[in-house]
């Protein structure tokens, strides 16, 4: 790792995304300032339900090396930032399966077991065996390798971690405009005072388009997810669930199952609808029967961050010294560490961990 000493750095946005390039650059040395409109991980990252590598999907799509790679960084990173913080994000590999609703579906999982690594099918009396609490017309399933992390907890853990490491943490600031001279970034303007920098990390989630001056203007809307948790002790789902077109389902360690998400493009709307609600309440009861006796604890939305063409944009923009990590949509938890150790690696200028081409940013100029 070439260690670059007390270079100023910002890093614009606390999501999971900021959070971890502020803790890896401060670890190569840099003088890390993370900024934040509001606080810290209470935005796309919070929201999340936290699924990781779930996803059935082919070699030649570019998101595959990522998740493979996140899969393999996923256990030392949580255990590190678990160390650094003394805050349990609890990652947790309970595998996830991929049930199948109707025959049609059933005949697609058996052809993508035969292909993918790890993957079990199951046929009903099996998938009856490892879920109990299942509907009793459901064909089968494929168990594949994955689980998830508590998001809020992992976005606290890393909190403390960066603070504790040093990093300048400024909330209730809102980055306005990247600071440049002569094609080189210099620093950011904000609602409060303007800061220096030889490096930006721009790292804003569903914002990250709001901000002048940085080019390219990243295609990034927001994708509003509506989504609840339900007191499922009295239920006991072991693993994540998923279904074709959703929803998922997500036990966490405290006894509550995360169940989402609508996908919608709905502006800057954060409420809760009826109808979305509705939706999934009314499709999650059809796989679970018994979770129509469930209390609800909680219901919230969130704004994922989603590109044009679907792919996060990780890498240099066309100002030099300012590099994207933002973009990542639906899936921004599960390739955290693959994102990270790929930004990492073309700051270093140290060859990249997967073929970085697909996520440039400069895709997009
Ligand atoms: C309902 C829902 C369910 C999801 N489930 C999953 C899942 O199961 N698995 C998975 O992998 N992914 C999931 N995702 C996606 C994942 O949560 C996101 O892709 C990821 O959290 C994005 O992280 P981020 O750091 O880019 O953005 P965010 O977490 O949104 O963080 C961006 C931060 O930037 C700050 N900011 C914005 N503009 C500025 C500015 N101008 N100046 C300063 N700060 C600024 C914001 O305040 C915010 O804190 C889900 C998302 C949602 C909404």
């Amino acid at each position: 790792m070439r260690v670059k000493r007390m270079a100023e750095a910002i890093v614009v946005g606390g999501g999971v995304m900021g959070l971890a390039s502020a803790r890896e650059l401060r670890r190569r040395g840099y003088s890390v300032t993370l900024l934040d409109r509001a606080q810290p991980g209470r935005a796309a990252s919070w929201a999340s339900a936290g699924i990781i590598g779930a996803t059935l999907r082919d070699e030649s799509d570019p998101q595959h090396a990522l998740r493979r790679l996140s899969r393999q960084l996923w256990p030392a990173f949580a255990a590190a930032v678990h160390e650094e913080s003394g805050l349990d994000p609890e990652y947790r590999e309970m595998g996830c399966i991929q049930l199948a609703t109707t025959e049609d579906e059933l005949d697609w999982l058996q052809r993508a077991a035969k292909q993918a690594d790890e993957a079990a099918f199951l046929d009903a009396a099996q998938l009856r065996q490892e879920e109990p609490a299942l509907a009793d017309d459901l064909p089968g399933g494929l168990k594949v390798p994955g689980g998830n992390v508590d998001n809020r907890r992992l976005c606290r853990a890393l909190e403390i971690s960066i603070r504790r490491a040093g990093v300048t943490m400024l909330t209730g600031t809102e980055v306005r405009a990247l600071k440049t001279s002569g094609g080189r970034v210099t620093g950011v303007t904000t609602n409060e005072a303007p800061l220096d920098a030889e490096l930006v990390i721009l790292a804003a989630g569903a914002w990250s388009a709001t901000i002048d001056g940085v080019r390219p203007r990243p295609p990034v809307v927001p994708q509003k997810g509506q989504i609840f948790a339900l007191d499922q002790s009295r239920v006991g789902l072991r693993h994540v669930l998923l279904t074709p077109g959703d929803p998922y389902f997500v036990p966490r360690a405290d006894g509550r199952l995360v169940i989402g998400a609508t996908r919608e493009e709905a502006g800057w709307d954060p409420s809760l609808t009826a109808g979305g609600i509705a939706w999934l309440l009314n499709r999650a009861m059809r796989v679970v029967p018994s979770l129509s006796g469930c209390p609800i604890l909680e219901l919230w939305t969130g704004f994922r961050p989603l590109s044009e063409d679907g792919l996060p944009l990780i890498g240099r923009a066309a100002v030099d010294g300012l590099y994207f990590l933002t973009g990542h949509g639906p899936s921004g938890i599960a390739p955290l560490p693959g994102s990270v150790a790929l930004l990492m690696a073309l700051i270093d200028g140290t060859e990249p961990p997967i073929a970085p081409a697909a996520f440039d940013p400069l895709r997009f100029s």
